[in-house]
């Protein structure tokens, strides 16, 4: 072979620096590189099974799938070799030089962080080819694609480069030698590489021979009935198709005839992997069809925001040669979506009942998941009202409840359900909104993450009861029903209406274009004002995901407003006495007084302003005295 053929090439900068925590940082446990490889010769393999039904390939279409494994032990080589699609070079190339997902700019931080605690990670930030070279100085990839075109062989010692050259007499798959280093020789041994693929490899749905021998079990545990299965089998699974290390959070199977022929066998980890700075996950459930899998980190057999569970379906309706392409608008497939995923919230609803601690642990980790279906997924949005869990006035902090809940107290004549937003249920206890709720026994949802309130809107409804946050401007709460008589719920004596007409005519003078309306307040009890949203869209909450996105430069884009003043309030008799006296400072007081409201809806004020305004409060009432 002439030497032009042999190409050297640099590995895109993110790889480089993957291989040198991979190498470097991970010494512990590292047998996990045999299943890292086994699982890609799997997926090759799996790859080339479907596709040789879709597409009927003839190049060494005799050749049988199966995964080899070879430890020559005194030359302190391993190999392991499969027969599924291969690479072409350019595949060699972009699969094994560069990395899919290194996008985030945490990625690596966070990739280094996962190798120090807990190597087992690695495998879902999918840069496990390079586990290899934890074990290998040297790594020779033999590759040829089932397309029958010319095979290649890349080489590299894992630092910064690597080699391409062709290479001939292959067949159909991959060969992966590793030199292995000087303190791993025990991977060429049978005993040891035995011990791994049993410990981890076992649901490999391929024989995987080791020096002839076939190691694994080939079974599809899901077709199985499930009283033959144990605990420990299902966990296994679990790390297996999950691709995980710790035992699921909780275990759907289940299977059906009618309306359609369904196994499915679903998990819900215990950690959600997008907080780990991967971005976006992808599906975890993969798609078969009388065992022959279909399509891996399926997209279309279960709606997005269900990205997060792993597991398999399986049904025999589908055709066997369906293309990956057809899968999305199938109406079998979506038939299929749909019953699984009434089944699964289902599923989940009942564990909630069942054990609400350990549902509460979910919500925590996968809630946002949930919220991110009410909001994006109009099929499944009412089904998914009863997962929602906030916290209550009538619970204890941090016990979170659900809406049914909520509406098995409801009062007498209370049609709706209430909900107030807020960063912590302190500040939305001692805030404005609550202090009607409070005084009529009425229970109100506390609403912690700024998102919820987009979700209740979205959510419109639930068993036919609106949704209500306590910050609208026409809220009518029902009265209480012991009250008194003559209207003296409310604390303290009232300003006569004049009076009231002539202060709210004074704020509105002062604030101007800041607040669409200036009325008197039927429902504050100690604070002086507050503000409430006329617009239903660009709500206080909605303003402040904004506001959190976009920074300073969103005070702009603000929603109609209206100010609610108490006219019981000592603060407001006091301002009616000074306005035409003392106009300027009884502007400031109620600038002041605007601005106090707008932080306690928790939005932005002017903070330069603002100070200098009550400084000059202060000095003029200091002088006064
Ligand atoms: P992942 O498996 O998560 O995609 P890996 O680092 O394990 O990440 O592998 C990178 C890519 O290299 C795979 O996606 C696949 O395209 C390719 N690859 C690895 N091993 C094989 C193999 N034995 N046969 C064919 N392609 C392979
Ligand atoms: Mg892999």
């Amino acid at each position: 072979m002439s030497t032009e053929q042999v190409e050297t090439k640099q590995f895109q900068a993110e790889t480089r620096k993957v291989l040198d925590i991979v190498i470097n940082s991970l010494y512990t446990e590292r047998d996990i590189f045999v299943r890292e490889l086994v699982s890609n010769a799997a997926d090759a393999l799996e790859k080339y099974r479907h596709l040789s039904l879709v597409e009927k390939p003839e190049f060494d279409a005799h050749v049988p799938l199966e995964i080899v494994i070879d430890c020559e032990e005194k030359k302190h080589v391993l190999t392991i070799s499969d027969t599924g699609i291969g690479m072409t070079r350019e595949e060699l190339e972009t699969n094994l030089g560069t990395i899919a997902h290194s996008g985030s700019g945490r990625f690596l931080e966070e990739l280094a962080e996962a190798a120090k605690k807990d190597v087992n990670l690695i495998g879902q930030f999918g840069v496990g080819f390079y586990s290899a070279f934890m074990a290998a100085k040297k790594v020779r990839v033999q590759t040829r694609s089932w397309d029958g075109s010319e095979g290649h062989e890349w080489c590299s010692d894992g630092s910064g480069t690597y080699t391409i050259k062709p290479c001939e007499g292959l067949h159909r798959g991959t060969k992966i030698i590793l030199e292995l280093k000087d303190d791993a020789h025990e991977y060429a041994t049978k005993f040891t590489i035995e011990r791994i693929i049993k410990q981890y490899s076992t649901f490999v749905p391929f024989p995987v021979k080791v020096e002839g021998k076939t190691v694994n079990t080939v079974q599809a545990i899901w077709t199985r009935s499930k009283s033959e299965i144990t605990d420990e089998e299902y966990t296994e699974f679990y790390k297996f198709v999950g691709n995980a290390v710790d035992e699921p959070l909780y275990r759907l199977h289940f299977s059906a005839d009618a309306p359609l022929a369904i196994n499915a066998l679903l998990y819900v980890p215990r950690e959600n992997i997008e907080t780990l700075g991967m971005g976006r996950m992808p599906s975890g459930v993969n798609l078969y069809c009388q065992r022959v899998l279909i399509d891996q980190h399926s997209e279309n057999i279960l709606p997005e925001w269900l990205r997060f569970v792993k597991g398999v379906v399986d049904s025999e309706d589908l055709p066997l040669n369906i293309s990956r392409q057809s899968l999305q608008d199938n109406a079998l497939v979506m038939k299929l979506r749909k019953v699984i995923t009434k089944r699964f919230i289902k599923f989940l609803a009942e564990e909630a009942g069942r054990d609400k601690e350990k549902y509460q642990q979910f919500w925590k980790t996968f809630g946002i998941f949930i919220k991110e279906g009410v909001t994006t997924d109009f099929e499944f949005q009412k089904d998914l009202g009863k997962l929602l869990r906030f916290e209550s006035s009538a619970a204890d902090p941090g016990e979170l409840i659900s809406l049914d809940e909520y509406i098995g107290r409801m009062k007498e004549g209370q049609d709706k359900i209430y909900y107030i937003n807020g960063p912590s249920r302190q500040a939305i206890e001692q805030g404005p909104y609550v202090e009607l709720f409070k005084k009529r026994e009425i229970e109100i949802l506390y609403t912690l993450e700024p998102i919820d309130d987009f979700v209740l809107n979205h959510l419109g409804t639930y068993e036919e009861k609106k949704l209500v946050s306590a910050d609208r401007a026409d809220l009518s709460l029902p009265e209480a029903a012991d009250k008194d008589e003559g209207g003296s719920e409310e604390q303290g004596e009232k300003l006569p209406a004049d009076k009231v007409a002539e202060l709210c005519g004074f704020f509105k003078e002062i604030l101007g274009d800041r607040v669409k309306e200036v009325k008197a307040s039927d429902r504050l009890v100690d604070s002086p004002a507050m503000i409430v949203n006329v617009d239903s869209y660009m709500t206080s909450s909605m303003e402040r995901i904004m506001q959190a996105q976009g920074g300073e430069g969103e005070l702009a884009m603000a929603g109609k407003k209206d100010l609610e003043i108490n006219p019981a309030s000592p603060l407001m008799k006091k301002i009616i006495e000074v306005k035409d006296k003392k106009r300027d400072f009884a502007a400031d007081v109620a600038n002041q007084v605007f601005d106090n409201a707008m932080i306690q809806a928790g939005l932005l004020v002017d903070s330069q302003q603002m100070v200098s305004r009550s400084y000059r409060i202060l000095e003029q009432i200091s002088q006064e005295k």
